[in-house]
């Protein structure tokens, strides 16, 4: 069995950025945001507050070891079981990475940091920077994102336009739409008039086609999603589901792995993650592929989520 890694995981196909593997630069869950829909559960610590939260070096010391044992990627990302941006070493960080490798880097963002300078500064290292959008007004921003009391919208837009002027990488915006919450006409014109501000070079919609926490997120329709990126522009997209991109043998076998663990028994995330030793990142990309061919669904008890494969009847006729 292969060595536990302790900051990257994966290669996972993503549905955005290919086969990525991922770098978690913050502990599970440090975020400046507490967003509804979060598959990771709740923020146990909303903060604003940059630090050292994970030792840089030892980072880069894993990932040399994985480059040196053949790594194929499409893209290096950084994101974490939180916000990255609240590293305070992220800069470096990248640096480092583009010392020993030529694979582009990729930073999921919430973007909400990237009003301060140091915070652009260090994303503009990147070659890809992926922050989100979810809300064209206070109301919805708080509704939907539940903010640290320091982060407001209108600093979240403007600093994304500063950002644009100053990086001259790829910006992806993401737009999370949760039905009843921000897919009204009036919220969708004002994400709009955002997205017009910040000139991303994608826009890129997605909705609840995985797990939360909470209860009552509700998943966009397809036909929506897509009258919705029409109204947005030609930059928009709808993100495809990740069954459709490549998939190698070895992911292969730990998405096996994670089914037939969910046929022995229902597990929580952290179960399937401490069971299998993988991330939760990654465990959550294959419980979120097999929700979406109904093999596996999911059910709260006390405020955690459980998952579990659907038995198929089987037709003996
Ligand atoms: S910003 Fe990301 S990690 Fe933070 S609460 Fe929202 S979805 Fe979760």
């Amino acid at each position: 069995m292969a060595e536990e890694k302790k900051y990257l995981y994966g290669p996972v196909p993503s549905r955005r950025l290919g086969l990525s593997l991922g770098v978690d630069i913050v502990p599970f869950k440090v975020c400046t945001l507490d967003c509804v829909y979060c598959q990771l559960g709740k923020t146990s610590e909303k903060t604003t507050e940059r630090k050292e939260y994970v030792p840089a070096e030892a980072v880069l010391a894993e990932l040399k070891e994985t480059l040196a044992q053949g790594l194929q990627a499409d893209f290096i990302t950084i994101s974490g079981s939180g916000e990255p941006t609240l590293n305070l070493r992220l800069g470096e960080l990248i640096d480092g990475i583009k010392k020993v490798t030529d694979i582009p880097v990729a930073v999921l963002t919430n973007g909400t940091l990237l009003y301060r300078q140091d915070v652009r500064t260090n994303c503009a290292k990147a070659d890809v920077v992926l922050p989100s959008l979810d809300a064209g007004d206070k109301q919805a921003f708080e509704e939907i994102n539940r903010p640290h009391k320091d982060i407001i919208i209108e600093n979240l837009i403007s600093g994304l336009c500063v950002f644009r002027n100053e990086f001259a990488g790829s910006i992806w915006l993401e737009v999370f739409l949760i039905e009843g919450l921000n897919t009204d006409a009036r919220q969708i014109a004002k994400i709009k008039n955002a997205i017009k501000r910040i000139q991303p070079d994608k826009v890129q919609l997605n909705t609840a086609v995985r797990p939360t926490t909470h209860a009552g997120i509700k998943r966009v329709d397809t036909e929506k999603l897509e009258a919705i990126a029409a109204e947005l522009g030609k930059k928009c997209e709808v993100v495809a589901d990740f069954s459709q991109g490549r998939c190698g043998k070895h992911i292969e076998s730990k998405a096996e792995d994670v089914l037939s663990m969910l046929k022995r028994r229902p597990c929580s995330l952290n179960e399937i993650c401490s069971g299998l030793g993988i991330h939760h990142n990654e465990a959550l990309k294959y419980i979120t592929h097999f929700q979406q061919q109904r093999m596996v669904d999911s059910s709260e008890k006390d405020g955690t989520t459980f998952f579990k494969a659907i038995r198929r009847k089987i037709n003996t006729d």
